[in-house]
């Protein structure tokens, strides 16, 4: 506490110092021009040794008073500006005496009045202001003997009052100039903490507080800041510029596999990952790229460098090898890899579409496998674009006007007969034409416009169904955000209840790939469906994790089997394969249909495996409402023939 006061004290002492600086550096100059403006009225009045004694003097204050005001252009010391004035003042008192003692005049010890107040008002201290007064009275006490009695009475109380006013006004300045240093010095802490505050919460509105990388935010000012800063060395041709001949890479990094990891491991181990991950991607780096965190799993790097497409994919390989080398948590070795997309930033193009192509690039790198890096491309810029058309069709579309429903027969193998017809939709765009049902369900579900058409489908379907007198078992096709949205469920519910239909009679398809967004919300919302009597199937089965302990925790009754498996039905490992999918469907007590069926071979191989029903062009392509129920009508089913048994 002393300690800080004291601390304080001397903050003080240094403000009011540097508060008197100009002040004292103003009455310096005054003497010095005083001297110097009198300094030829010397030669006129004085001669001889008065004159020697009188210049000298003169000559002294000027050269004080001068390097007073020299010394004072930089802080000084207190000490320092007390000598110089106790030196200057004395001078001045030495000055007056020696005038007195060449001519003496009662008028003249008028002077003293002047040096008493001067020196006061100008004093940096208390004890300075004392000792000035001390040898300005001590002059004019000098004197007293020479005068009457009358002039003792007038100059005697002229001084008396002087010290008396000049000692009480110096106080009371000296106090007003100590509170003007300390409420600068608040004013001065108090700006300075402001800026301390601003300077921090800049920082963290700036960085990801897990890893501490610069955040979203640090990244777009960091991308701006390298366009820039690229694009103005080479508006000024400036060929010394460090950054002329680079190029701006832009690398998202995203991991796979990091949800399992947190679903398997928790929390906690997922954000240990993550700050691993971003030390890995800073040692990378090496401080010559900008590293940032964008949220979740998914970073973002710039780089700028002369590099070019083959430097930069081998220097996202070895990044890449990096990230998948084994991460030891909290005792635990836990695998992931990483996808990246890159792109060569056109400096006089928009960043956000560049952003964007980035992102196509690192989708890419995740459909064609992942742990790989992909470099946008031409290839991909004509893909981007109609992929942009389609999603523009999507959202100006009268989904209404524009699905159509066509419905493929799955026949039940045990006695041939059509047990259900899955709904798949056909979209016609007046913008784009037909679009392959795969495609524009993907730009839908990647476009976040999937809910809409869910519910057309759902209502087209259920419609269809109420019009049949005998309606025929419908399936219809979820969405992973259809799954996982309890508001479309809830809509779907409601919607049954309306067509006034038996939910017994509805199945819905979902894919594992969907169930694995959320797999406790998905669980949920199917059981809701359950629930309420409709039926589930786990679609293209086979592609994904097809991993028996959550396949259990599912509400499902049927396995389709991706149709993928059949495009090889020549070699003899299909049938292994086939088989052991039909005999987890049968572990897991659930129905098993083969998607696909187009021959009579694939028809005789799905017998054989044992699976209970089948789908395919052998027994219909996707058909109108009107097909579908002259095909029921229709009794004859095509079986393996002789040549096909053979
Ligand atoms: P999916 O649900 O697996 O549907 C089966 C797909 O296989 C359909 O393609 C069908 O026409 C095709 N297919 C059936 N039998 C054969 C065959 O023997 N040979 C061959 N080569 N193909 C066969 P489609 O109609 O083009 O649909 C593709 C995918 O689009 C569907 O796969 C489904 O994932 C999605 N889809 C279609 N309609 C909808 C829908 O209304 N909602 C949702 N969410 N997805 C839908
Ligand atoms: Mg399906
Ligand atoms: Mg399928």
């Amino acid at each position: 506490m002393a300690k800080l006061s004291a601390n304080m004290k001397s903050r003080t002492a240094t403000a009011v110092r540097e508060i008197y600086r100009p002040i004292i550096r103003g009455y310096f100059a005054v003497f010095a021009a005083y001297y110097l403006v009198l300094m030829p009225v010397n030669f006129m009045f004085y001669k001889g040794m008065d004159l020697v004694a009188i210049v000298a003097t003169a000559s002294l204050s000027i050269l004080i008073a001068l390097f007073g005001i020299w010394y004072l252009r930089k802080p000084a010391p207190l000490i320092r500006l007390e000598q110089l004035l106790a030196v200057l003042n004395v001078l001045v008192v030495a000055n007056v005496v020696i005038a007195l003692n060449i001519a003496f005049a009662p008028e003249k010890l008028t002077y003293f009045v002047i040096m008493v107040m001067l020196f006061a008002l100008a004093s940096v201290s208390t004890r300075q202001s004392v000792f000035s007064i001390f040898i300005a009275t001590s002059g004019f006490l000098t004197y007293v003997p020479r005068l009457n009695s009358g002039d003792l009475v007038t100059y005697g109380f002229l001084v008396f009052g002087a010290v008396a006013a000049s000692v009480s006004i110096a106080y009371y300045l000296r106090k007003a100039i100590i509170r003007i240093a300390d409420a600068k010095l608040d004013a001065e802490s108090e700006l300075k903490e402001a800026q301390t505050v601003s300077e921090s919460l800049r920082h963290k509105s700036l960085s990801d507080s897990l890893t501490g990388l610069p955040n979203r935010r640090a990244f777009f000012e960091a991308l701006r800041k390298g366009i820039s800063l690229i694009s103005r060395a080479r508006d000024q041709n400036n060929m010394e510029s460090p950054v002329y001949n680079d190029s701006l890479w832009l690398i998202l990094v995203d991991l796979d596999g990091f949800k399992a990891v947190n679903d398997v491991h928790g929390h906690l181990v997922g954000d240990l990952l993550l700050k691993e991950v971003a030390e890995r991607l800073k040692a990378h780096c090496d401080g010559s790229a900008h590293v940032s965190r964008m949220g979740g799993d998914e970073f973002n790097i710039i780089l700028s460098s002369p590099c070019d497409e083959p430097q930069i994919k081998a220097w996202c390989d070895r990044l890449l090898e990096t990230l998948a080398k084994s991460y030891v948590i909290e005792g635990r070795y836990i695998r992931v890899s990483g996808s990246i997309g890159c792109k060569m930033m056109d400096l006089e193009q928009g960043a956000r579409s560049q952003i964007n192509e980035a992102d196509y690039a690192l989708m890419a790198a995740k459909k064609q496998g992942k742990n790989r890096c992909v470099v946008f491309s031409g290839a991909h810029a004509r893909q981007a674009a109609e992929r942009y058309q389609v999603e523009q069709a999507l959202r100006f579309a009268d989904l209404e006007q524009e699905i159509e429903l066509l419905f493929q027969p799955q026949v039940n193998l045990r006695d041939n007969q059509i047990v259900r017809a899955e709904a798949l939709a056909r979209w016609t765009s007046p913008m784009v034409g037909e679009i392959e049902p795969s495609h524009f369900i993907k730009v839908a579900e990647e476009s976040g416009l999937i809910t809409d058409i869910t519910l057309t489908v759902v209502g087209k379907a259920f419609s269809a169904m109420h019009e049949w007198a005998d309606p025929v078992p419908i399936a219809i096709n979820l969405s992973s955000h259809d799954v996982i949205t309890d508001p479309i469920i809830d809509q779907i519910i409601t919607m049954v209840e309306e067509f006034e239909l038996n939910p017994s009679l509805i199945e819905f398809e979902v894919t594992e790939t969907a169930m694995m967004a959320d797999l406790d919300k998905a669980t949920a919302n199917l059981k809701r469906l359950t629930q309420k009597g409709f039926t589930i199937a786990l679609d293209d089965f086979g592609t994904g994790y097809s991993n028996f302990s959550y396949l259990r925790r599912l509400p499902i009754e049927k396995l389709k089997v991706d149709r993928s498996f059949l495009e090889n039905a020549g070699d003899p490992m299909t049938e292994k394969v086939l088989f052991s999918l039909a005999g987890m469907a049968r572990t897991l007590g659930v129905q098993c249909l083969l998607e696909g069926i187009e021959s009579e071979i694939d028809l005789l191989m799905a017998k054989r495996v044992g699976a209970d029903a089948v789908q395919g062009f052998l027994f219909g392509k996707p058909m109108n409402a009107a097909d579908l129920k002259a095909f029921l009508v229709d009794t004859s089913r095509p079986e393996p023939s002789a040549n096909a048994i053979a």
